[in-house]
């Protein structure tokens, strides 16, 4: 089946050869429609065949009549649901974001790592334009020192409009992290926090937000001691802590196992004996599992009932130099190499958790995507509250994807393949991809906080 979108003049002399009892009916016009689609909304519940109807960037209707618009998208067969959030995407760059929109990301976040210079970091995306929605958080940076204290730097990020503080280390001492935390409250904003796949590092930041009033989020939670970690994670939920937690389809950790059995996957493909040195990397850092432990990780992460799914996706390198890859280059070349988490993260759970293991329903595998992550964020950052969501009134960022074939193309050895089954994107209003092919098209808009007045002034808490 196509996903078919009939172009303005067709639609036209459609309408000029329909009686008009019947267009009468089909009014009004919507710039966008998508007719026929099993349209999956995860906060109301809607599991049903409707028709979505899209005025500018907005979803202006949900009917169960056909919809007319200026441009049609038939999805019958199809899924049709809100765009994929992803909090902990390091990409963060047009090829980056093409690959993750074939995984049906429409908002990418990189919560995680952040940067020490948030207002530069949002000016440059603006001016080089995004395809996904994009944001950045105010990260803390091993390297600070005295000259520029973390804690006013982080500060500084906070009013420029960071969504969050991320901490992208599981190692660092109470009496470092506490006034971090401290800060995170007093903004009302997440930290987004590395376990370091350890139960004791859980243990620390369940301790801090419930002694600083913030929210914490667990990246990377992970480890052989997950019945640990996720017992932790249950009883702060029990206790009314706002703790969250996120895990990764492609492995929540680092093992040995992990890169022995990637180590003897390139050892065996001779064709990519160069990038060896890069495969035992991307073991090691970027959590690609294979063995039974590992797999028992995944299922007890994955399944675990509130769990927000995250990519941890990293940038686009060329496997042979090591520098980035040209950013406007499309289709990859085999020599782009990122893991694969960053290609197929979600996919991979519509693929291999629910249709081929039935081990997750099509509707919570689409609210751990989409919904989960608005909430996580939407108290910080307001923009929030109107993704996740496919309803009347929510930002029109929307995927169409076909439940039989949907699935994760990306590998080790063929990190550059786009995933397969999704047939349509749109981001704030805004086709990304047709027929299952990409348009060059950048939407994205910056997800952030306001900026806080002493930047608008021209001041800064840090001069
Ligand atoms: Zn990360």
């Amino acid at each position: 089946m196509k996903c078919v979108i009939l172009p303005l003049a067709f639609v036209l002399v459609l309408i000029a050869f329909t009686p008009p009892r019947v267009l009468a009916q089909s009014a009004p016009m919507y710039d966008i429609v998508i007719n026929g689609g099993r349209v999956i909304d995860p906060e109301t519940k809607l599991d049903a065949r409707r028709s979505i109807g899209i005025i500018g960037g907005t979803i202006a209707a949900i009917s169960t009549k056909r919809l007319m618009g200026k441009r049609m998208i038939n999805a019958t067969g199809w899924i049709v649901a809100p765009g994929f959030i992803d909090l902990h995407s390091h990409g963060q760059s047009i090829v980056a974001d093409r690959m993750q929109v074939f995984d049906g990301v429409t908002t990418a976040l990189e919560l995680d790592a952040g940067t020490a210079a948030v207002k530069e970091w949002y000016d440059t995306q603006a001016q080089t334009g995004r395809v996904l929605n994009y944001g950045m958080a105010a990260g803390w940076n091993p390297a600070d020192s005295a000259a520029t204290p973390t804690l006013a730097r982080l500060e500084q990020g906070l009013q420029d409009g960071a969504p969050g503080i991320g901490i992208d280390s599981g190692d660092l001492a109470t009496a470092t992290l506490r006034p971090i935390y401290a800060l995170a409250a007093k903004y009302k904003v997440p930290v987004f926090q590395c376990t370091g796949n350890k139960a004791a590092t859980v243990q620390q930041i369940i301790t801090l937000a419930a002694a600083t009033g913030s929210s914490a989020h667990l990246c990377y939670a992970g480890s052989a001691d997950v019945s640990t970690v996720t017992n932790l994670v249950l009883q702060a939920r029990e206790k009314g802590l706002p703790i969250t937690l996120e895990t990764h389809t492609y492995g929540p950790c680092d093992t040995a196992a992990a890169a022995a059995q990637i180590a003897a996957t390139a050892r065996n493909n001779g064709g990519n004996s160069v990038r060896y040195p890069l495969y035992i990397t991307s073991a090691r850092n970027n959590h690609y599992t294979e063995t039974p432990i590992d797999a028992y990780i995944d299922d007890a992460l994955v399944l675990l009932p509130g769990a927000s799914i995250g990519s941890g996706g990293k940038p686009w390198i060329d496997a042979n130099t090591g520098q980035p890859v040209d950013a406007y280059m499309w289709p990859l070349p085999v020599n782009a190499y990122a893991p694969p988490a960053g290609a197929g993260t979600y996919t991979r759970l519509l693929g291999y958790w629910v249709r081929e293991r039935k081990a997750l329903s099509l509707s919570e595998a689409i609210s751990k995507s989409s919904l989960l992550p608005a909430r996580i964020m939407e108290r910080a950052v307001p923009q929030l509250r109107k993704k996740g969501r496919l309803q009347k009134g929510m930002d029109a960022d929307l995927i169409v994807f076909d439940p039989g074939t949907v699935r994760s193309m990306a590998s080790t050895v063929y990190p550059y393949r786009p995933a397969a089954g999704v047939k349509c994107v749109i981001i704030n209003g805004v086709t990304v991809i047709t027929n299952g092919e990409l348009e060059l098209t950048r939407p994205g808009k910056a997800i952030r906080r306001a900026v806080a007045e002493t930047r608008l002034n021209g001041r800064t808490a840090a001069e």
